[in-house]
């Protein structure tokens, strides 16, 4: 990588060896460097590169309350794999109560207003905290899971939370790339990819892919491929 990728400290390691980018990014930050683990493929692959560095390496997840049985199974029987302890974090009480109480629970399908302002509650808020104190973060983030990714650098600056490094190691890696690794380590995983998924989020948000449908089509499938971001990765534009 050369300075466009995020200065001289990332010189002579290769973007497309995930190993070696975690590796480097726990030598510049740890322990100000946390993962943010959604128990997706991509995520698990990044929690066995991290233990397989440091016991301690950090792992932060958001319970949005709305997430599948089959999530929390696959973050307990990632955690015992890894060893790694993960930071769960919450919605704050008070909003998610007034979003329910005067919207109800379904929102979120009925504009791209109301979506966003479940997302920010859910999951932008909780990030924030997250992100607290931290110089870097790690994301299991693709070019090929959509139209808002095509660009993604393997790292950058996150303009969204005060320029601190955004490090996605798997950035170039294709799905069949991610199955594969999951195969040849036999790593857990979330058995809703049985059912046809790809991209997995909260339960009502989330479907399996039709033939033919790309990635992220099964993510807020009723909105346009051009809005299916959630807050979390919430890039400049061109
Ligand atoms: S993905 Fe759906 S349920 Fe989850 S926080 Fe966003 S709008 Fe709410």
């Amino acid at each position: 990588m050369n300075a466009s990728d995020g200065g001289d400290a990332w010189a002579g390691v290769d973007p497309d060896d995930a190993g070696a980018v975690v590796a480097r990014a726990l030598e510049l930050h740890h322990p100000a460097i946390a993962l943010a683990s959604s128990f997706s493929m991509e995520d698990c692959i990044l929690m066995d590169l991290l233990a397989r560095r440091r016991k301690d390496a950090r792992v932060f997840a958001l319970d949005t309350g709305r997430l599948n049985p089959e999530t929390y199974e696959c973050a307990e029987a990632m955690g015992a794999r890894c060893g790694l302890r993960v930071e769960w974090f919450f919605p704050q009480r008070e909003p998610v109560e007034g979003l329910e109480r005067g919207k109800g629970l379904f929102s979120f399908r009925e504009s791209v207003e109301n979506r966003r302002e479940c997302c920010g509650i859910r999951k932008v808020e909780p990030l924030g905290r997250a992100l607290a104190g931290l110089r870097a973060w790690i994301t299991g983030l693709r070019r090929g899971q959509g139209v808002t990714r095509t660009d993604l650098r393997v790292v950058e600056p996150d303009a969204a939370h005060g320029g601190i490094a955004k490090i996605s190691p798997l950035a170039g890696w294709t799905f069949d790339r991610v199955k594969a690794y999951v195969r040849d380590h036999k790593l857990p995983y979330n058995r809703l990819y049985d059912q046809g998924y790809t991209s997995i989020g909260c339960a009502p948000c989330t479907r399996a892919l039709r033939p033919g449908e790309d990635e992220r089509a099964g993510r807020w499938w009723w909105e346009s491929p051009d809005h299916k971001e959630c807050g979390l990765h919430l890039r400049p534009g061109p």
